[in-house]
């Protein structure tokens, strides 16, 4: 598929996914170059003092996250945001289909098998996406 947004990843969105799985990584990059909405990462890798700390705000409802460093050395999650039309980032759930939409055909694309928060009813978490923990232990 031959297809360029003529969006790319910002230096900041790209320090983010350092040390996130690189079949993740593959699946953003990929995304990015199909999506119709701009989008960024604003969180790969995550310590456990800051996964406290969001469950404690109630932002999280675990300690055992994919954003953590998994038994393969790598985080397994990362956080997403839209850029609206004057570029400001969002977090509305209508906003991100487009979004979400181009991280399943680069997934699908690529063969990786990943989840989106945005399709879970029990904690709706639309800027999640991670690798499917069958797939990634
Ligand atoms: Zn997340």
């Amino acid at each position: 598929m031959v297809v360029s947004s003529g969006f790319a990843l910002s230096k900041r969105s790209l320090a983010n996914l350092e040390g996130v799985h690189p079949d993740l990584v593959r699946v953003v990059k990929r995304a990015i170059e199909i999506t119709r909405v701009d989008f960024g990462v604003s969180e790969g890798l995550r310590t456990l003092e800051r996964q406290k700390q969001l469950k404690e705000e109630g932002k999280s409802t675990t300690l055992k996250s994919r954003h953590l460093k998994q038994a393969d050395g790598y985080g397994h999650a990362v956080d997403l945001y839209a850029l609206d039309k004057s570029g400001k980032a969002t977090w509305k759930h209508e906003d991100f289909r487009p979004v979400i939409q181009a991280l399943m055909t680069a997934a699908i694309e690529l063969d990786v098998q990943i989840q989106a928060g945005a399709l879970w009813r029990t904690f709706l978490d639309s800027p999640h996406i991670q690798l499917n923990p069958e797939y990634y232990a």
